[in-house]
C-alpha cells in the first residue's frame, strides 16, 4: 500500500494481448442476423465493409488475441495510460471510500478511441484498403480515426452528426489537421442522407443516420472500408488494454475495486475497463460490482428494449440483439454527443441480461456539477461523456459515506473536455438544460422494431 496518487507502468507493460470476454461467458452471445433472411450472418456478409482480420475477431471465442507489433509501437505514444487515486476529491466529499480513475485522455486525440482506431487502420492497410469511411458524434471518434489513418497512409472521410458539427468546430479542425475530410450529416452525398433530409430538412442528425451514410459509401466503393468506433465485439476487444493495465495498477496500489464504473454510449470505454475485471470475476470468483452510466436523455440500457434491431437509421446493417430505443429514435440534443446512440454493444447488453452488470441513467446538470468539482480538486477537465462516470462515482462515494463503508471505487475517465468548453460555458451561464426525450416518439420507435421469429 502506498500514499501515491499516480500509478505508472513502464512501456514494456503495454499488454501483448487483448482480452476477449466471449471466452468466459456463461451463455453465448446471440448471433447477428441477416435482415432479409433472418438467419445468422456469415463472414461474406461483412467482407464488403470490414477486413477479414476484424471479422475474425468479431466472432472469436479465444480469450487472448495477440496485439500486432506495429500497433503496440503506436500505443507507446501514450500507453500505458496513468491510473490516479483521487485523494483531493475524496477529501472534498469527506468520504471513507477510495476513488481511483484510469485516465484515457492522454492519447493524442484526447480519449480512449485511438485504442481501437489504430488496430482498425492497421488491419485495413494490411488488407490493401485505401480509404476508410466513418461516422462521429462529438468528434472524438472521427479525430481518432483521422489520426490513425494518417499514421498508416489511409484516406479518412468522416460523417459528423450535424448538431455536433455546429457545436464543436474545433473537433472538425482537429480531424482536418490529421488530414481527414469531415462532412455534416445528414448530407446530400448519400442516398441515406438525402432520404432523411427529404423528410426532415432541419434534422440535427444522429449517430444512427451518420452510420448509414458511412456504411453506404463503404459498400459502394471497393477500395473503401467502413470503420466503427464502438458497439462491435472487435472494438470492445481492442479497448480491453484499459482494464488489463488497470488491474496491474490497482495491484500496485494494493486494492481490488468493489465497484467499477464507466459511461456508456456504445459501450466501448465501459467494456474496455470493466471486462478484464469481470473476466476475473467469472474465472476466479473475485467479487466486483460493475455499473454502466448513461444519459437520462438517451437511456438505452435502463429504458430500452432488449431486442433485435438495426445499428443504423437507414437499415443497412445486420440485425443485432441489444438494448435499443429503436433505430428511428432521434435522442434530444445534449452535450455528451458520444452518448447519443439508440443502441448498445450487444456484448454489454448480453451481460446486463445475465445480471453481471448494472446500469444507471443520470441527468446532464448533476453530471456537470460533479465534473466541475472533479476539475477543481483533481485538475482534469472531463469530456461531457466522462462526466456521467464521475457522477456515478461521486454518488457511490457518498453512499459509502452514508453507510460508513471504506469501499474502493474505480472509474474510467474516458477523455478530456478541452474541445468541449462550450458545454462548460453554457453550464456556467445557466443555459444547460435537462431535456427529456419524447416518450411518444420512443414508443413509436419501439413499436417499429423489426419482427424477428
Ligand atoms: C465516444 C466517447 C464515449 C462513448 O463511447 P463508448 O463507446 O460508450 O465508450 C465516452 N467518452 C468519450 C470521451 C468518448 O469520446
Amino acid at each position: 500500500m502506498s500514499d501515491s496518487v499516480k500509478y505508472l507502468l513502464p512501456e514494456d507493460r503495454i499488454p501483448k494481448t487483448w482480452y476477449n470476454i466471449a471466452a468466459d461467458l456463461p451463455q453465448p452471445l446471440p448471433p447477428p442476423l441477416h435482415p432479409g433472411t433472418g438467419k445468422p450472418i456469415g463472414p461474406d456478409d461483412l467482407s464488403p465493409i470490414f477486413p477479414m482480420a476484424l471479422i475474425g475477431q468479431e466472432v472469436s471465442a479465444e480469450r487472448e488475441i495477440e496485439i500486432p507489433r506495429p500497433v503496440r509501437e503506436i500505443y507507446k505514444l501514450w500507453r500505458p495510460a496513468p491510473l490516479f487515486r483521487a485523494r483531493r476529491l475524496e477529501k472534498a466529499l469527506d468520504t471513507p471510500a477510495r476513488i481511483f480513475y484510469k485516465y484515457e485522455g492522454v492519447s493524442p486525440p484526447g480519449s480512449h478511441k485511438p485504442n481501437t482506431a489504430v488496430p482498425q487502420a492497421f488491419y485495413n492497410k494490411e488488407a490493401g484498403i485505401k480509404k476508410l469511411s466513418t461516422e462521429t458524434g462529438a468528434g472524438q471518434w472521427g479525430s481518432s480515426l483521422a489520426f490513425a489513418g494518417q499514421l498508416f497512409g489511409l484516406e479518412v472521410k468522416v460523417y459528423m452528426v450535424k448538431v455536433s458539427y455546429n457545436q464543436k468546430p474545433y473537433r472538425r479542425a482537429l480531424m482536418e489537421t490529421y488530414g481527414a475530410t469531415c462532412i455534416a450529416s445528414p448530407s446530400t452525398e448519400t442516398d441515406a442522407g438525402k432520404a432523411i433530409l427529404a423528410q426532415h430538412p432541419d434534422s440535427p442528425g444522429s449517430l444512427g443516420i451518420a452510420i448509414s451514410e458511412a456504411v453506404e459509401v463503404a459498400a459502394k466503393n471497393p477500395d473503401t472500408n467502413y470503420s466503427l468506433g464502438s458497439v462491435l465485439n472487435h472494438v470492445l476487444i481492442h479497448q480491453s488494454v484499459i482494464g488489463i493495465e488497470a488491474i496491474e495498477q490497482m495491484e500496485m496500489a494494493g486494492f481490488w475495486p468493489d465497484v467499477v464504473i464507466g459511461c456508456a454510449g456504445g459501450g466501448s470505454n465501459f467494456a474496455g475497463l470493466a471486462f478484464p475485471f469481470l473476466g476475473k470475476k467469472l474465472r476466479e470468483k473475485k467479487s466486483v460490482r460493475v455499473i454502466a452510466s448513461e444519459p437520462a436523455a438517451c437511456p438505452t440500457l435502463t429504458r430500452g428494449k432488449y431486442a433485435y434491431d438495426f445499428g443504423d437509421t437507414g437499415h443497412l446493417t445486420p440485425l443485432v440483439k441489444m438494448h435499443t430505443l429503436g433505430s428511428t429514435f432521434i435522442p434530444p440534443s445534449f452535450h455528451a454527443g458520444g452518448l447519443r446512440y439508440h443502441g448498445m454493444a450487444p456484448m454489454v447488453s448480453h451481460l446486463k441480461e445475465l445480471g453481471l452488470i448494472e446500469a444507471r441513467a443520470v441527468r446532464q446538470l448533476p453530471c456537470f456539477e460533479a465534473a466541475v468539482q472533479f476539475a477543481r480538486t483533481e485538475g482534469i477537465v472531463p469530456a461531457p461523456e466522462s462526466t456521467h462516470a464521475i457522477r456515478v462515482a461521486v454518488d457511490e462515494a457518498l453512499r459509502c459515506k452514508a453507510e460508513g463503508k471504506a469501499q474502493t471505487i474505480l472509474f474510467n475517465l474516458s477523455g478530456h473536455g478541452h474541445f468541449d468548453m462550450q458545454a462548460y460555458t453554457d453550464y456556467f451561464a445557466g443555459k444547460l438544460e435537462d431535456r427529456d426525450y419524447d416518450e411518444a416518439e420512443l414508443q413509436a420507435a419501439l413499436a417499429a422494431l423489426p419482427q424477428v421469429a
